[in-house]
């Protein structure tokens, strides 16, 4: 015989007349129901790093606070925060990068249930961090970074918007395989194209000559297309001592004589052109190819690959292609931990400008 009992509030709050028995069943249904509810919610994990999205100068907000002021996040992941450093990314170094590198590489290991990583980071010297986490093959799901121009307590603010935009790309499955992304002002980049353009205007992040990879349209990604220019290296360690010099009018060498005088071990030269350079600071790239420091040309035009005269190929120097300094200097910094061979390194450009292997006719 069923009883009829007055059901005490176990699995609701408000006391129903009921039987135990369909009591039972109802509560077994809607605890199943509330934890499928949350199973089926991506887990994506927040870093924050500082920077503009998190206060900047006027006063620094925690992961789990910016988090708070982004609209719509629930029904959208399951979010874990994480405090991993507070700076303005104009102090971010190549050893607190390769930290962040491995503290995703942990995270992905220690917690395979997760979607994504987002990681906040200040727009400064984001293009760096994101460049070298890419190299260092960090992404096997979308390592997402975000960022503001404007911060969080003006009522103009962009960074909840993109912090949202990135916990959708991170917990989105069709963004895997893409390498280490940034999402701001709704446009989704590759790692080793994107760069700040601007320093205030919303839309200063663009990938020159390439275009962004997608788009954020309200809750819809659209993907244009895929990143076809890539490299992953498996490093245990890392070069910090790589400088990046800017030839101008009237260059005479000096800068690279003091980058040997000071122990850099890789000097990346944004040269004239398509590679061009005077004989004064030739002279000093000679000088420092006696000591074995890996020497780099790339364009200071912005665009365009670097093709290398006879000369400075008999001297070593290797050709960056198509990348800007700063990111020709990464390629270093991630590889040069590992290996100084020439041609390994110079492989290593090759891949990332998309040449094929075989020339097509003369
Ligand atoms: N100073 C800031 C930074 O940390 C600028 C920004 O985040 O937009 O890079």
């Amino acid at each position: 015989m069923i009883q009829t009992v007055l059901v005490p509030p176990t699995c609701g709050k408000t006391p129903i007349v009921f039987t135990w028995k369909i009591h039972g069943i109802l509560c077994g249904l809607l605890l199943w129901a509330g934890s499928l509810g949350s199973q089926e919610l991506p887990r994506v994990h927040l870093l924050g790093t500082g920077g503009t999205i998190s206060g900047g100068s006027s006063g620094s907000l925690s992961a789990s606070e910016i988090s708070k002021l982004v609209p719509g996040l629930d029904g959208l992941a399951d979010l874990s925060v994480e405090d991993f450093a507070t700076i303005g990314s104009s102090r971010m170094t190549p050893d607190l990068q390769f930290r962040l590198a491995r503290r995703v590489r942990a995270l992905f290991r220690e917690r395979p249930e997760l979607s994504g990583i987002v990681i906040t980071h200040g727009t400064d010297s984001l293009e760096e961090t994101a460049f070298l986490l890419d190299l260092l093959g960090v992404a096997e799901k979308p390592v997402v970074f975000a960022a503001a121009q404007r911060p969080p307590r003006r009522s103009d603010t962009d960074g909840p918007r993109n912090l949202l935009n990135a916990i959708r790309i991170a917990a989105a499955e069709g963004m895997r395989g893409l390498g280490v992304l940034v999402t701001m002002n709704d446009e989704i980049h590759g790692a080793r194209d994107v760069r700040k353009t601007h320093s205030i205007a919303l839309n200063a992040f663009a990938s020159p000559w390439v275009g962004p990879l997608g788009h954020v349209d309200g809750n819809r990604i659209y993907l244009f297309h895929r990143p076809a220019r890539r490299l992953e290296l498996e490093v245990d360690r890392i070069e910090p001592l790589v400088t990046l010099i800017r030839l101008f009018a009237g260059s005479d060498g000096s800068q690279v004589k003091a980058a040997v005088r000071s122990g850099q071990r890789g000097v990346v030269l944004e040269v004239f052109g398509r590679g061009n350079v005077p004989s004064k600071v030739l002279d000093a790239v000679r000088e420092a190819r006696k000591q074995e420091i890996v020497v780099v040309f790339t364009s200071r035009t912005g665009g365009g690959r670097v093709e290398l005269g006879s000369e400075t190929k008999r001297i070593g120097v290797l050709s960056g292609e198509d990348l800007d300094g700063l990111k020709a200097r990464l390629v270093l910094v991630a590889a040069m931990g590992t290996t100084t061979d020439l041609d390994e390194l110079a492989s290593y450009y090759r891949q990332l400008s998309g040449e094929l292997e075989t020339a097509v006719g003369n």
